[in-house]
């Protein structure tokens, strides 16, 4: 199960530099995660600062 972002991101693109797979990118309003390249390592939701993105 991959990880998702909410709409709660701000577009700070923290986690994205922190993706050990490049699952993430930036998208229309948010950044958004590939379901298919992400790991579920959770280093994405350790560094957001507004806690956006969660896993199931
Ligand atoms: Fe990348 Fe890990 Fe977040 Fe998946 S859980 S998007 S692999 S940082
Ligand atoms: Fe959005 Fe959080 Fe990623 Fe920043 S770290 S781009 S607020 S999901």
């Amino acid at each position: 199960m991959a990880y998702k972002i909410s709409d709660d991101c701000i577009s700070c693109g923290a986690c994205a530099a922190e993706c050990p797979v490049g699952a993430i990118t930036e998208g229309d309003g948010k950044y958004v995660i590939d379901a298919d390249t992400c790991i579920d390592c959770g280093a994405c939701a350790g560094t957001c600062p507004v806690d956006a993105p969660s896993g199931e």
